[in-house]
């Protein structure tokens, strides 16, 4: 049985910090499946579409990628790809409360399923997409922050081109 990782995610776009993750992440686990979330109580810049393409495109050149989308229960999602664990990105101290809430969530809804946490690579310590997206749209250089794709989509998103 190969060990398989969900690696989910809003991805509003996917940045380098994600990239990181996804290559430290291959170190342990034999399958990642980047799942995109839908997010119905999240306003998103990009379609799930367009959020997919773009990690698609970014993930080219890992077979061991795959990228999907889900909605409803993550749990349920998991178990469904008979995943082990779901991955998480962790950053700053900030991101702890909530992913803390979140993993506890997600074992008492499904014991068999571990989250892992990987700590970024200092370089994307501070990268968000949220970030991001507002340097962007203000017209904030974002070159080596974003896969070429990325920063594309984002200038033609804002006007920038
Ligand atoms: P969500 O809306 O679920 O927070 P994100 O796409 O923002 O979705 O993040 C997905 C996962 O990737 C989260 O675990 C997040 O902590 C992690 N992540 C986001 N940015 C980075 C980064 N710069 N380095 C490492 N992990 C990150």
């Amino acid at each position: 049985m190969p060990d398989i990782a969900v690696y989910p995610g809003s991805f509003d776009p996917i940045t380098n910090g994600h990239l990181d993750l996804i290559q430290r992440a291959l170190k342990i686990f034999d399958r990642i499946i980047v799942a995109v979330a839908t997010n119905a109580f999240k306003k998103s810049l990009f379609t799930i579409e367009e959020r997919m393409e773009m990690c698609r495109v970014s993930l080219a050149d890992y077979p061991m990628v795959s990228i999907d989308t889900f909605d409803g229960l993550l749990v349920k999602y998991a178990t469904s790809q008979k995943a082990r664990a779901i991955l998480r990105g962790l950053r700053a101290v900030t991101d702890f409360e909530y992913e803390f809430q979140l993993a506890m969530m997600n074992r008492r809804l499904e014991p068999e399923i571990e989250t892992v946490f990987l700590m970024t690579g200092l370089r994307w310590i501070f990268l968000s997409s949220s970030i991001l997206k507002e340097a962007a749209v203000h017209g904030g250089d974002i070159a080596g922050m974003v896969p070429e794709i990325v920063f594309h989509k984002l200038r033609e998103k804002f006007g920038l081109k």
